[in-house]
């Protein structure tokens, strides 16, 4: 079965650690539009330019180069195995662009997981997240540190591990309002379209979390 999902939920909710897990066990390609344009930013190319004050301050990059960057990435051959992505939409105008993108590719999105975390967990979370900028691997201090320190222990990387300057406490709370006001809204959208599944993950480990969601895979797959 070729699955299309959308992990939504605030920054810090753990949408990028399960995607990673769910491509790996379902095959799937994981698209994470925030290390699109952290590449793009590392790159120095030219959309890394444009998108670098956003994402320093937590803004969201506007709609129109979000979702072109999308949309040029699900047409390439290995998203017709099917895809998560991780972080998109984020707006209203994003979940119908995507819809629209849908319509005209004759796909559909099988469901919408909303991680759900109460805002103060996400501060905690967040200010004790560590990230390789080597290979995009990430671990928490509290809930799941690197067994070599400040260095990732993924096989042949070895990166520094860094606090994302977006993951700093001030920075942290302007992302959890900018999340409440524009990307909210998107988990009604899928509610209205009944395809929406939430998963309440606070106080939940990254491998309940999972659980909870293999559940719900596999309600779509006997339906
Ligand atoms: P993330 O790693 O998903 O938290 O994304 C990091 C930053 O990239 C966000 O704070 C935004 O500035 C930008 N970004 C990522 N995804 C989107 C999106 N769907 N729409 C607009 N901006 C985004």
């Amino acid at each position: 079965m070729t699955l299309r999902i959308v992990l939504l939920g605030a920054p810090g909710a753990g949408k990028g650690t399960q995607a990673q897990r769910l491509a790996a066990t379902h095959g799937l390609v994981h698209i994470s539009t925030g290390d699109m344009f952290r590449a793009h930013l590392k790159q120095g190319t030219e959309l890394g330019q444009r998108v670098q004050d956003y994402l320093s301050s937590g803004r969201l990059v506007p709609d129109d180069l979000t979702c072109a960057i999308v949309t040029d990435r699900l047409v390439q051959p290995d998203c017709a195995q099917g895809y998560i992505l991780d972080g998109f939409p984020r707006s209203a105008p994003q979940a119908e662009a995507l819809d629209a993108f849908f319509t005209d590719n004759g796909q559909k999105l099988d469901v919408a997981v909303d991680i759900a975390v109460a805002d103060e967990d996400i501060v905690d979370r967040l200010s004790a997240r560590r990230s390789c900028p080597a290979c995009g691997a990430i671990y928490n201090l509290k809930y799941g540190p690197s067994k070599r320190g400040g260095l990732c222990d993924r096989e042949n990387c070895s990166g520094e591990l860094i606090l994302r300057d977006d993951d700093r406490e001030e920075t942290i709370r302007k992302r959890l309002q900018v999340y409440h006001q524009t990307t909210a809204p998107v988990i009604g959208y899928y509610g209205n379209q009944g395809i929406l599944k939430t998963v309440d993950a606070t106080g939940l480990t990254p491998d309940d979390v999972f659980a909870r969601i293999e559940e719900i895979l596999c309600g779509l797959k006997g339906a």
